[in-house]
C-alpha cells in the first residue's frame, strides 16, 4: 500500500539497524543492514515535498531526491531506480559513502526540529533492490560509432564519463595502473563502508556493455600520452592525487611511519586475498600495536577504523584543529568513537622518538587562532604544553597532491594551477592540449566520489561535442549522434 507523504511530523527517523561496535570492530564487513521494505517506504513518507528541495539543491549531481523518495514511499520501486540513475552512474556507492550528513541530509529542510530524511539509505535501497530485480541493465547503445575515446584512470570520474560516452555509442578503452577498476573505490575506502563487492559487480555491467578495459598499463610508463592521442579522438585524464602530503617533523624517516594509502591499499589488498607481504612480515598490520593516525580528514577516519579492525592495542587520532572543524565526516567520527577510538583534539605531532623504529610521538597543544582568508581559523601552537603519547605504528594521513603529471607523462605543454592539479577550460573542461580533458580529483584536488562522479559525466558531454564537431568538420568521418 502507498504511504502517505509528509509523515515527518509523526513518524520519526530512524537509520537501517546498524551494528554493534563490540561485534564490528573484528571483521570489514558494512556497519548498517538495508531497509526492508516497509521501513524503506516509511522513511521515504517522511519527506515533506518541499517546493525548493534543499536535498537536491546540495547534492552535486542534482540527484531529484524529493521524486525517487515519493516514488518509493508509493511502492513504484523500479520507477525510483530509473529517476536515481538518470542522474548518478553508481547510485548504490553513493548511498553508502556519500558524507550526506554535510550534503543532501545536512539540508534536509525538516532537518531543524525534526532530524532529516535517511536519504542515503533509501538510495542504497532503492539500488540494491534495482540490483536484486534485475532492472541494472549494462550501457546500450543505440548505435556503433566508430570514434574511440581514451581515458586514464578507472576511479569514479573515469568510469562515469566512459558509461556515458558508451551509451552514446563511442568505442571506450579505460587505462589504469591498478590491477582492478575502481580508483579509490577499491584500494582507499575500507570494505566497512563500501563492499569491494559493489565495486566489482558495476565493473562487470561496464565490461557487458562493450567498454574495453585495459588494467596494469601506466600511461607515462607502458604507454605515452601521445601515442594514446594517437589512438583515440579524445582523452579523459580521470588520475585521481596520489601524492601524499608530507610533514618537516624530526624522526619523521623511523621504521613503522607509514603513508595512510600504503596502509590502506595493503588492508585492502588482503581483504581482496592478494599477497601483501608488507602486510604479513607486520610492517603494515596495526595488531597489538599503539597507533597514533595523524590527521583529520575521510582518510585518518579510515585508517583509525581499519587500524581497530586488525586488533591494535590502542588507537588515536591527532588532530591540530577541533571537532568542529574537521574536514572529514561527523559521523564517521561517531563511528570511530563508539569502536574505541581516541580522538586527540587540537594537538599536533613535534616529534617522532625512537630508536630504529617509533616509540613515541611528542605532540604539542594547539589553539584555534584568527580566521585566515579562507575563513578558517588557523591553528597556533601553545607555548610549554608537549606531551607523548605511545605508538609503535603512526600512520601520516595528512591529505594528497597530485602527481607531476607533465614530467610524468612527458608532455610539458599540459598546463597545472598553482596547485599543482590540471589546468582546463572550465566551460569545455579541457586541458591545455587540444582534445585531452580531465575530470575528478585531478583537477579539484582531493575531494568526494559525488563530484567526480559529476565531473566524469560533465566531461563526457564536453568530449562528445568535442567529437561531433570535428567529425562534422571532416568530410569522411562518421557522423556522431
Ligand atoms: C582513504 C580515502 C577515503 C575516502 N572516503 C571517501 C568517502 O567516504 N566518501 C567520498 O565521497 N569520498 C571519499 N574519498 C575521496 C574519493 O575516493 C575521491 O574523491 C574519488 O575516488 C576521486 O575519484 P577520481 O576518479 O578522480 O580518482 P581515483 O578514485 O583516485 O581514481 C584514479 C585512477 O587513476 C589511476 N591512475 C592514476 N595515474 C595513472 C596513470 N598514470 N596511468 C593509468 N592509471 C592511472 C589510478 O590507479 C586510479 O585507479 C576518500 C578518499 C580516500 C583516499
Ligand atoms: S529537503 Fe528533505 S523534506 Fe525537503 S524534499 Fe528534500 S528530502 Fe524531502
Amino acid at each position: 500500500m502507498a504511504q502517505r507523504l509528509l509523515q515527518f511530523v509523526s513518524t520519526g527517523k530512524a537509520m537501517p539497524q546498524k551494528r554493534g561496535a563490540a561485534e564490528r570492530r573484528h571483521d570489514f564487513k558494512e556497519i548498517y543492514a538495508e531497509f526492508d521494505a516497509g521501513r524503506a517506504k516509511e522513511q521515504a513518507a517522511r519527506c515533506s515535498q518541499c517546493g525548493v528541495p534543499y536535498c537536491q539543491i546540495h547534492c552535486p549531481l542534482g540527484n531529484n531526491i524529493p521524486d525517487w523518495l515519493m516514488l518509493t514511499a508509493e511502492g513504484r520501486l523500479e520507477e525510483a531506480y530509473e529517476v536515481a540513475a538518470a542522474t548518478n552512474n553508481m547510485p548504490e556507492v553513493c548511498g553508502r559513502i556519500c558524507p550526506q550528513d554535510r550534503l543532501c541530509e545536512g539540508n534536509c529542510v525538516i532537518e531543524k526540529g525534526f532530524q532529516s530524511v535517511t536519504i542515503g539509505s533509501v538510495e542504497k535501497y532503492i539500488t540494491e533492490t534495482a540490483f536484486a530485480e534485475g532492472w541494472v541493465k549494462p550501457p546500450k547503445p543505440p548505435r556503433e560509432l566508430a570514434q574511440s575515446i581514451g581515458i586514464v584512470g578507472a576511479g569514479p570520474a573515469g568510469l562515469a564519463a566512459a558509461e556515458q560516452l558508451r551509451r552514446k555509442g563511442y568505442q571506450v578503452h579505460v587505462y589504469d595502473r591498478y590491477d582492478r577498476v575502481g580508483g579509490l573505490l577499491v584500494y582507499g575506502i575500507p570494505n566497512f563502508k563500501l563492499d569491494k563487492q559493489v565495486v566489482a559487480r558495476r565493473h562487470e555491467l561496464l565490461t557487458q556493455g562493450g567498454i574495453h578495459f585495459h588494467l596494469n598499463v601506466e600511461i607515462g610508463r607502458e604507454v605515452s600520452l601521445a601515442e594514446l592521442r594517437r589512438r583515440h579522438d579524445a582523452i579523459l585524464i580521470a588520475t585521481g592525487v596520489y601524492k601524499a602530503r608530507e610533514m618537516a617533523c624530526p624522526g619523521i624517516g623511523l621504521g613503522n611511519v607509514v603513508a595512510a594509502m600504503e596502509y590502506l591499499t595493503a588492508s585492502n589488498r588482503k581483504g581482496l586475498g592478494d599477497a601483501v607481504p608488507a602486510f604479513d612480515s607486520g610492517a603494515l598490520d596495526a595488531a597489538g600495536k599503539h597507533v597514533v593516525v595523524v590527521g583529520g580528514g575521510d582518510t585518518a577516519m579510515d585508517c583509525v577504523r581499519t587500524a581497530v579492525r586488525q586488533g591494535a592495542l590502542s588507537v588515536r587520532c591527532l588532530y591540530r584543529r577541533d571537532r568542529k572543524n574537521m574536514p572529514g565526516s561527523q559521523r564517521e567520527v561517531f563511528h570511530a568513537e563508539e569502536e574505541g577510538v581516541e580522538f586527540v583534539w587540537l594537538a599536533a605531532p613535534e616529534a617522532l622518538i625512537g630508536d630504529g623504529t617509533v616509540k613515541q610521538v611528542r605532540a604539542h597543544r594547539m589553539h584555534l587562532g584568527v580566521a585566515d582568508g579562507s575563513g578558517r581559523q588557523t591553528p597556533q601552537k601553545l607555548p610549554d604544553s608537549h606531551f607523548d603519547l605511545e605508538a609503535d605504528l603512526v600512520i601520516m594521513a595528512l591529505g594528497f597532491d597530485a602527481e607531476d603529471l607533465p614530467a610524468l607523462f612527458g608532455a610539458p605543454d599540459l598546463a597545472l594551477t598553482r596547485w599543482g592539479t590540471l589546468k582546463i577550460e572550465q566551460r569545455t573542461m579541457m586541458t591545455s592540449l587540444d582534445g585531452v580533458f580531465a575530470a575528478g580529483d585531478i583537477v579539484r584536488g582531493a575531494s568526494l566520489v559525488v563530484w567526480a562522479i559529476r565531473d566524469g559525466r560533465d566531461a563526457a558531454e564536453q568530449m562528445h561535442r568535442y567529437v561531433a564537431a570535428k567529425a562534422a568538420a571532416a568530410p569522411r568521418a562518421v557522423a556522431a549522434e
